[in-house]
């Protein structure tokens, strides 16, 4: 009877817990995953805002160089038109870029004797006009290299008695010159183009954690250095003073990449007073005025450039502190209803080069992320946690915006800010239009499990799975400034297209590079993911104290004869 009596009670007990949290799952509405899913499937096909997004970061503000009036602009636009889509709290977060912002305004370039023609080239950023048209002689200025002896790939750059004896034998000769900087480079016609698709056997694999991993090429011997070799760094340092000191008209280095691509990044001390007026011009009208030249006939350029810099004139540091250049992060939430303090982040960097207007890199990324919290919004749905977009700047300088934000907000394993336990997680986009194939998650096999399973039913898109990462280097794009924090940052593995071939950091980046059915499946699957990351019981599995991987040493500034790294 007792027993009786309390199996009554249990059982009672049990079906009032139970149609209790009946009554509050209906209270809370919360649709099943399979029938959100269909809507933002539905709503991201349907009524995709993405290209005209991508029309107003390009062809409206591009294009976006980090510090310029170009992409505070856009960012600006972006406030507006994330709080219209029912965005909340959207608004700048300033950094200080310690640079101050430049555009080029105007530029123009002509082959004057022995033929008359225009020239395709770009200006470098960060370098000074040339205040109006200027005529001049091209000289070729060929500084001494050394094939390396274990790798001839490799050229080893000077010493400094050899750098002095070049540019002493040379001084008389550039002055009021336009001085090509080496030789054309040879960019052999490509009959075997790359994949524009990635195979989805070998994407399986790659994204199937229980696989043994693909064996990587051996990597080429690196070059041993010469006794006393200057690096390229130093070499560049010089060159850039001795043309200054000589008056040098114009600096035209070679794109050295084929049918007239051209990449222009900066010069690196980002101080119009260090450099001449500079360009880089295409591999073709190059080589055409080196082989004239080589053939015994003077050429003849002129050269038409305005650059503005912002602020023009710099305040004067004031009691000795340094003057601050801001630039800003774009930021903007839908605030979450039960864990509001709890962070899902989406994103990617809306800064771009200057070459053209930045469509694939990475304008669609800003657009495809803005797009996800757009559908998530529309459709209507109540995330527990909150979900934040936010679209960098200064990551064409080294993710210098993300990284920034990370410090404020969240800091880092070793030193932990009060948001740093509430985080769970950032989707990274940047690698032009292809669609989402996979993604990489810094975290343990746990954390990578929860996406798989979530993105499983995405295989019709080509969605191949999820895998982890360990690595805390920071490199590539925004994601790894988490994952340098200990953070579960997310990148995406996308089709490549045309972007390491054509698209990426050149003057082709433009709008008409987007295929606007892939852009539209990066954002049904990403705005899915965030959904199940701000609606799921628990934060993502993270590396426990004692898994967590130390960050590796970054590396510190020392002579090396290999050429620079890629830019991120
Ligand atoms: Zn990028």
């Amino acid at each position: 009877m007792e027993i009786m009596k309390k199996t009554t009670t249990v059982l009672f007990l049990l079906f009032c817990f139970l149609s209790q949290s009946v009554l509050l799952a209906n209270a809370q509405n919360i649709p099943n995953e399979a029938e959100v899913y269909s809507q933002i499937r539905k709503e991201g096909m349907d009524n995709s805002q993405i290209m005209r997004t991508l029309y107003f970061f390009t062809d409206v503000y591009g294009p976006r160089l980090t510090g310029s009036p170009n992409h505070v602009a856009a960012a600006n636009w972006a406030v507006k038109q994330m709080t219209d889509w029912g965005l909340e709290n959207a608004h700048l977060e300033s950094w200080d870029f310690e640079h101050p912002g430049w555009v080029n305004l105007r530029a123009s370039g002509f082959i004057t004797a022995p033929v008359q023609d225009s020239l395709v080239f770009e200006v470098l950023a960060w370098t000074p006009g040339t205040k109006k048209a200027v005529k001049g002689q091209a000289f070729q200025l060929l500084i001494p290299t050394t094939p390396s002896p274990n790798n001839p790939n490799f050229q080893l750059p000077p010493t400094q008695t050899e750098l002095t004896a070049y540019l002493d034998s040379v001084k008389s000769q550039v002055a009021g010159k336009m001085v090509l900087v080496g030789r054309p480079g040879v960019v052999p016609v490509n009959i075997t183009p790359p994949a524009k698709r990635l195979n989805d056997e070998d994407l399986k694999r790659r994204f199937d954690p229980s696989a043994t991993p693909q064996a990587f090429p051996t990597p080429q011997p690196q070059p041993t250095p010469r006794e006393g070799q200057l690096n390229f760094q130093q070499v560049g340092e010089q060159l850039d003073k001795f043309l200054l000191e000589n008056k040098v008209l114009v600096r035209i280095n070679d794109a050295g990449r084929e049918h007239g691509q051209i990449r222009a990044f900066n010069n690196r001390t980002f101080d119009v007073t260090t450099t001449v007026p500079t360009v880089v011009m295409r591999n073709e009208d190059f080589g055409r005025i080196t082989r004239i030249m080589a053939d015994g006939t003077p050429v003849s350029l002129e050269f038409d450039i305005k650059n503005q810099s912002f602020p023009e004139k710099p305040a004067k540091q004031k009691n000795g502190v340094k003057q601050e250049y801001l630039s800003y992060n774009t930021i903007a939430e839908i605030k979450g209803s039960e864990k509001p303090d709890e962070v899902i982040m989406l994103g990617g960097h809306l800064d771009s080069w200057h070459a053209a207007t930045g469509a694939t890199d990475n304008a669609v990324g800003c657009a495809i992320m803005m797009e996800a919290a757009r559908i998530l919004k529309t459709i209507g749905v109540r995330p527990r946690r909150t979900i934040r977009v936010a679209l960098w700047s200064g990551e064409e300088q080294g993710l210098l915006g993300s990284q920034a934000y990370v410090k404020q907000h969240f800091g880092s394993f070793e030193e932990q800010k009060p948001g740093y336990e509430k985080f769970g997680g950032y989707f990274n986009i940047d690698s032009g239009t292809g669609k989402a194939r996979g993604m990489s998650i810094f975290g343990p096999p746990e954390a990578s499990s929860v996406l798989r399973e979530a993105l499983a039913p995405f295989a019709d898109f080509g969605f191949m799975g999820v895998i982890s990462t360990r690595s805390r280097g920071l490199g590539g794009s925004d994601h790894t400034s988490f994952n340098q924090a200990g953070l579960p940052g997310i990148g995406v593995q996308q089709d490549p297209i045309e972007y390491g071939t054509h698209t990426w950091h050149t003057n082709l980046d433009t709008y008409e590079r987007i295929i606007e059915d892939d852009v539209k499946k990066s954002a049904i699957i990403i705005a899915s993911a965030v959904y199940v990351l701000a609606m799921r019981d628990e934060l993502l599995p993270r590396y426990s104290r004692e898994q967590m991987p130390t960050p590796p040493v970054q590396p510190t500034p020392t002579p090396s004869p290999t050429p620079t790294p890629r830019r991120p």
